[in-house]
């Protein structure tokens, strides 16, 4: 049988560190196994869905190289859970109750205070016909329950192993609202029956839920998939992932932090399993070496750091070609290779290579403050062509020349050669600068 999958997020926010995790996940099981992979776009909560959202989904899917071989609505399937509903309706499985919010919320909480779970108490089941008569009549529309079976539910995880539950501990869930509409149980698992999903792969925020579905599964007549629960993702102090990187969504870690998206892919792989976290320039190699058994029930810790380190060895060694047409749009018009090979070890993020850029190819203001000790300086600039050793030829020749050394030395010539104190590193910068534009700057008012 062959694997499907489906990463289902709800269209009511961005993808952040956490959600695109599992699709991550999910991707590389999918592609490892050449199974295929659907995009479930979760959409039953009509209000707080938003298609800027699954528009902003699908980027960041789209930008990580997550593709999709399918892709389905569930706003668009109503008339699809129709049958099911009867189904279970019929079999005695979902059950009308006429409890308001408040009557639920009270009852709960006087199960609280007794010390009891806050399990619904299926008083909707002993309702005679009168009651329910009265209710309609007040104006009241039912929500449905799906009555669990009181009875042990098993599964074998592929990350948590053995997990059991009673059935008898769990409330039964709603499955339609007061207006008729389905929730994300009913129509879940509805999907995943009728898309022929082998595989649910869904953080462990969901192992209660997986329960409830089982036994829906079973209801339903269908053989329920195999579920693997990931455990969420905190920071690097183990506290909830909700500072720095770790809160901004994909798109943001792509436009304001400027980050690679496999230094993000690379990350997310092998977070919590025990391979190592290495960078990875394309997402074959990871998708290659997926197994589910490597992964733990650990709490992963996302570590910033981690993620900008990854991404700095990504870039050191990015080819030309594969960086041109993004230099081109950070305003480097005319990049060459010999240019993208000089900065590249000595930049962190593709961005800063715009900073070499400025200062290499100017218009730079010199700040000339000692124009003696410029002058004598020029005067042993290094015959070209340059390379990396001219900068060090040339402070030799300086300190030979002046007698002075260290800050001294280069700061006045970092700040005629670049108008600034601070910067790329000079030995890198001056070929690129070069012995014409270099001159220029340094003598600049020269007297
Ligand atoms: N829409 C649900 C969520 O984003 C999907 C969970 C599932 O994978 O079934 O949490």
């Amino acid at each position: 049988m062959s694997v499907k999958v489906r990463f289902a997020p709800s269209p009511t926010g961005m993808l952040h560190i956490g959600n695109v995790r599992t699709a991550l996940i999910t991707w590389l099981f999918a592609r490892n196994q050449g199974g295929s992979y659907l995009l479930r776009i979760d959409d039953t909560d009509q209000e707080r869905s938003k298609v800027e959202y699954e528009q902003a989904i699908e980027e960041s899917l789209t930008w990580l190289g997550l593709d999709w071989d399918d892709k389905a609505h569930q706003r668009k399937r109503l008339d699809k859970y129709e049958a099911a509903i009867q189904k279970l309706k019929n079999d005695g499985r979902l059950y009308a109750c006429y409890e308001t919010a408040e009557e639920l919320n009270l009852k709960r909480k006087s199960q609280l205070s007794r010390g009891k779970p806050p399990i619904y108490d299926r008083a909707a089941l002993s309702l005679t016909k009168d009651q329910i008569s009265k209710y309609e009549t007040e104006g009241r529309s039912p929500h449905w329950r799906f009555k669990l079976n009181d009875e042990p539910i098993i599964w074998n995880d592929m990350v948590r192993g053995e997990v059991k539950f009673d059935g008898a501990l769990l409330s039964d869930p709603v499955l339609i609202r007061e207006d008729g509409s389905p929730l994300y149980h009913l129509c879940s698992v509805i999907d995943d029956i009728d898309f022929g999903i082998t595989h649910v792969v869904r953080g462990e925020d969901h192992v209660s839920n997986t329960a409830m579905h089982k036994q829906m599964f079973e209801a339903l007549g269908a053989k329920a998939p195999e579920f693997s629960h990931l455990p969420l993702i905190s920071d690097a102090e183990g506290g909830k992932l909700s500072k720095r990187l770790g809160a901004l969504s994909v798109l943001d870690l792509r436009d304001k932090e400027g980050l690679e998206p496999m230094a993000v892919n690379s990350l997310l792989a092998r977070m919590g399993s025990s391979d190592a976290i290495e960078p990875f320039l394309s997402l074959e190699p990871l998708v290659k070496n997926f197994d589910f058994t490597r992964f733990s029930r650990g709490t992963p810790k996302f570590d910033t750091d981690e993620l900008m380190r990854l991404n700095a060895r990504i870039l050191h060694e990015k080819e030309f070609s594969a960086v041109k047409s993004r230099l081109e749009e950070l305003g480097l018009s005319g990049v060459t290779e010999d240019f993208w090979l000089a900065v590249r070890p000595n930049i962190e993020k593709l961005r800063e290579a715009k900073d070499w850029w400025d200062v290499a190819n100017g218009p730079v203001k010199p700040e000339i403050e000692d124009r003696a000790y410029i002058d004598d300086a020029v005067s042993v600039l290094p015959s070209s062509p340059w390379n990396e050793n001219t900068w060090k030829e040339w402070t030799d020749a300086v300190k030979e020349k002046t007698g002075r050394k260290g800050k001294d030395l280069f700061m006045p010539l970092r700040k005629a050669l670049t108008g600034m104190g601070h910067g790329p590193e000079l030995a890198v910068l001056l070929p690129l600068i070069g012995p014409e534009k270099a001159k220029q700057r340094l003598e600049k008012d020269a007297a």
